[in-house]
C-alpha cells in the first residue's frame, strides 16, 4: 500500500539533480555527490540522504526543512516512491 508518513525518507532522482541546470540546487547536488563518495554509492540512479543533512542543507537555503522540500519537489527532483519508480 501507499503510505504518506510525513517523516518518510528523502530521496532524490540523481540523473534529474545532475541535469539540472539550475544554479539553485548547486549545492544539493555538490551535497549528494560528497555522500555518495562518503558510502562509496556510485551506480545507484536514487539516493536516500538523512533527516539531518537535509536540516542542514535547509540552513545553507536559508529555509526550513519543510521548505527545501517543497522546493526540491517544484524541481522535480525527488523520488516520492523509490519502489514505484524502479517499477515505471
Ligand atoms: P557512520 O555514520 O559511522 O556509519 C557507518 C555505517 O553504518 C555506514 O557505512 C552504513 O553502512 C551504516 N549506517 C549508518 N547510518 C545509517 C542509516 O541511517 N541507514 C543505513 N541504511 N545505514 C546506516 P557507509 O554507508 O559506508 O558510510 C560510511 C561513513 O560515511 C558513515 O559512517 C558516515 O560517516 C559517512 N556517511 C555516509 N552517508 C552519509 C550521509 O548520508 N550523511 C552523513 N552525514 N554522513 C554519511
Ligand atoms: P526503498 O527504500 O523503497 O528503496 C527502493 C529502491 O530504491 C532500492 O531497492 C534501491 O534500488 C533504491 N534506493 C533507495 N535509496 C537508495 C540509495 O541511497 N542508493 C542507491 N544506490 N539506491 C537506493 P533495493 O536496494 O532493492 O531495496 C529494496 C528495499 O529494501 C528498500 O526499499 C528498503 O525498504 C529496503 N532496504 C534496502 N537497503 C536498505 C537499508 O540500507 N536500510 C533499510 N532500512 N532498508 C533498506
Ligand atoms: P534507513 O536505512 O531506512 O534508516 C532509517 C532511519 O533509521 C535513519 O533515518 C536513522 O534515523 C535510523 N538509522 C538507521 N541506521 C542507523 C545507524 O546505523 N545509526 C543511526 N544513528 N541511525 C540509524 P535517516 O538518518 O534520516 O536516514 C534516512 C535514510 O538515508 C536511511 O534509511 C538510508 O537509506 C540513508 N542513509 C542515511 N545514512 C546512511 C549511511 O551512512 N549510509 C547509507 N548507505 N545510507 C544511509
Amino acid at each position: 500500500g501507499v503510505r504518506h508518513e510525513p517523516t518518510s525518507k528523502i530521496v532524490l532522482d540523481l540523473e534529474r539533480l545532475y541535469d539540472e541546470a539550475s544554479e539553485d540546487l548547486a549545492y544539493v547536488a555538490r551535497y549528494a555527490r560528497a555522500i555518495q563518495q562518503q558510502r562509496g554509492d556510485y551506480n545507484g540512479r536514487v539516493l536516500s540522504i538523512r533527516a539531518d543533512d537535509l536540516r542542514a542543507l535547509a540552513i545553507v537555503y536559508d529555509a526550513s526543512p519543510s521548505g527545501l522540500i517543497e522546493r526540491l519537489t517544484e524541481h522535480g527532483v525527488l523520488v516520492a516512491d523509490p519502489r514505484a519508480f524502479f517499477a515505471s
